[in-house]
């Protein structure tokens, strides 16, 4: 490091984006500490059957991954608001390349064609300057090997914030929210399908059917965390 870089560093410490700690020089994002104790999602079969229920009787998913798990107000939390709110598109894919290591090891590399991260309306992107679920894509598209695009599953209509509607509600609001700008782009692949995290999964579900409607041969989900 040289002596400006040094000072630089000194007076504008980067912060670990889990655990708020001061980073030191060789460490990027997240401290070594918080890389070895969040709570990673081991995919046990108790948890592997939490997450796959999600989906039971709505959908058809070929396998889903989440790789944190979602506790409120603890360090997972930090990073996905950061990821959203904090114009930290590095970050997100920073995330999406330590996630897709993780997927490598599972041999996911060999299950998928395509990889596409659920879209945000373009008057939202625009507004943040990237999308995090894109940027995730990107990160584990880059360690997978294996392709991925953004305009393929589009987003039209504006929705307000879904937090306080009941999951019905939700679900009327979503209709006909994405559409498949290329539907021969799909014929046929394993598609994986991005998002940042896993709750209801209301979203990821209605995007899904559309990829599916336009003929994928198989769906995967992939987040990076999810409320178990
Ligand atoms: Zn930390």
């Amino acid at each position: 490091m040289n002596p400006l870089q040094l000072a630089i560093e000194l007076m504008y410490p980067r912060l670990c984006s889990a655990c708020f700690g001061t980073l030191q020089v060789y460490e990027n994002h997240i401290c070594i500490k918080c890389n070895l104790s969040l709570p990673k999602i081991a995919l046990h079969e108790n948890e592997q059957v939490k997450l796959d229920k999600k989906f039971w009787g709505k959908l058809n998913i070929e396998n889903t991954y989440s790789f944190l798990q979602f506790i409120k107000n603890g360090p997972v939390q930090n990073i996905l608001h950061k990821l959203k709110y904090k114009n930290s598109p590095e970050l997100a894919n920073f995330m999406g390349r330590w996630f897709g290591n993780h997927l490598l090891t599972l041999g996911f590399d060999k299950e998928v064609d395509l990889i596409l991260g659920i879209p945000l309306h373009p008057i939202k992107q625009k507004r943040r300057g990237y999308n995090q679920a894109d940027q995730l894509a990107e990160g584990i598209s880059e360690i997978l090997q294996v392709p991925f695009e953004t305009n393929i599953l589009v987003r039209t209509e504006f929705t307000e914030t879904q937090t306080n509607k009941s999951r019905y509600k939700r679900f009327e609001n979503m209709e006909g929210v994405f559409k498949i700008e290329d539907p021969e782009k799909v014929k046929g692949k394993r598609i994986a399908l991005v998002d940042d995290v896993l709750t209801t999964g209301a979203t990821l579900e209605i995007a899904g059917a559309e990829l599916i409607k336009a003929g994928c041969s198989e769906l995967s989900i992939l987040t990076l965390a999810a409320a178990l």
